[in-house]
């Protein structure tokens, strides 16, 4: 097997918790080679434009009262790139009617986790879209960053680690930061004969799929409410929630437009004809949308049982006894974009700390 490569650090997973995993390596002065198994990286936060809308395929900002982003966003130089909401409030969708929702119910009712008062802030996010940080991020990684690098193995070696790359190539290093979703994490970590590492694998990952929809300002039949609503869990039909996203951050559609984000269940049919057909008639919505754009997270956002706070740290108590190796992200520490950029940053100060 060819060793491509010697560093000192891996950072397995270019999502937003490797990357500022890798961010907070580079600043103890630590070498670091972040490998991704997508062609581009960021993970779940994919950011596109198309005809002036700012379309998100996976989050579209983060808790306005985590202080993570903005730090992380102004030690990169993107601070002044952050944006607050526009709108505020949310509706539920009964099936029969709209109904006023408390401020930070309807995040609380799609499953993000947080305390009521800090989801009662609202979020953030960034002019452009959360690709920003993403973006900032690689960009001060330089080439730390290799794409289309997926990780098949870890077997211990005499400085550390030796990572198996897709290709039959291999890393050698001294430590690990696995941030990767938990049932990768618990496969990567099966290879290395860590035992207690099975329970990531049963961690639960809800499939959904994000349809955005841009239609023109005149084609909606009534003025949008807050920044969009909840579909009960007793009200009949596809849509199980919708965000108005032109209307709750700028910038996300040119001027007399409108953007919608809706969040369905996976199907066969095809989900912009699904959403929009739902969608006209909730919303009063003349004629075709302009475009449709779809994103299917067969494993989407984590849903974690009580007990997975021990088994997290039961691994870390195994992971605790072998050279530096530390585990991050969304299947661990908590799903939100803030809880990431925390846990990435805690598991790089973890084996800084360890390396000595
Ligand atoms: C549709 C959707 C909407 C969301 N909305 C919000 C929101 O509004 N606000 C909020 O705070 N949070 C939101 N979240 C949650 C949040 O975005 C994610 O939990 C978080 O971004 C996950 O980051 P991560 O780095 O832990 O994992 P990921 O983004 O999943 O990154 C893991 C990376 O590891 C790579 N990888 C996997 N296996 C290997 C391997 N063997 N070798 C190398 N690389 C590998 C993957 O390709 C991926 O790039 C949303 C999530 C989804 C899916």
């Amino acid at each position: 097997m060819a060793v491509t490569a010697v560093t000192t650090v891996a950072v397995v997973g270019a999502g937003i918790a490797g990357l500022a995993a890798a961010w907070g390596l580079e600043q103890a002065g630590v070498a670091v080679t972040v490998l991704e198994s997508e062609r581009r990286p960021g993970g779940v936060i994919v950011t596109e434009r198309r005809d002036g809308f700012l379309v998100e395929g996976g989050p579209d900002g983060f808790l306005a009262a985590a202080p993570d982003l903005p730090a992380l966003a102004r030690e990169l130089g993107v601070g002044d790139r952050l944006v607050d909401q526009l709108a505020r409030g949310a509706t539920v969708w009964t099936g029969s009617r709209f109904e006023a929702l408390a401020e930070g119910r309807a995040a609380a009712l799609l499953g993000i986790e947080a305390r009521g008062e800090d989801l009662g802030a609202g979020f953030r996010s960034f002019d452009g879209g959360m690709a920003v940080i993403v973006e900032a991020l690689v960009a001060r990684l330089g080439r730390a960053t290799r794409t289309a690098a997926g990780v098949t193995g870890i077997g211990p070696s005499a400085r550390g680690y030796r990572l198996a790359l897709t290709g039959g190539s291999a890393v050698d290093a001294d430590g690990v930061i696995l941030a990767l979703p938990a049932f990768a994490a618990a496969r990567l970590l099966a290879t290395l004969g860590v035992s207690p590492a099975r329970a990531l694998g049963e961690v639960v990952y809800q499939p959904s799929v994000a349809v955005s929809l841009a239609y023109r300002g005149d084609q909606l039949g009534r003025p949008l409410e807050g920044t969009g609503f909840v579909a009960a869990a007793t009200a009949p039909g596809v849509v199980r929630a919708c965000t108005y996203a032109s209307a709750k951050y700028s910038g996300r559609a040119p001027a007399g437009h409108v953007l919608l984000r809706a969040f369905i269940a996976p199907s066969d049919d095809e989900p912009g004809v699904l959403a929009h057909a739902e969608l006209a008639s909730l919303l009063g919505i003349a004629g075709a949308p302009l475009w449709t754009r779809a994103f299917r997270w067969p494993r989407g956002l984590p849903r974690y049982e009580a007990h997975h706070a021990a088994r997290v740290a039961r691994v870390r108590e195994r992971l605790a006894r072998l050279a530096p190796i530390a585990i991050a992200g969304a299947g661990c520490d908590g799903a939100g974009v803030s809880a990431c950029v925390r846990s990435g940053r805690e598991a790089a100060r973890e084996v800084v700390r360890r390396l000595g």
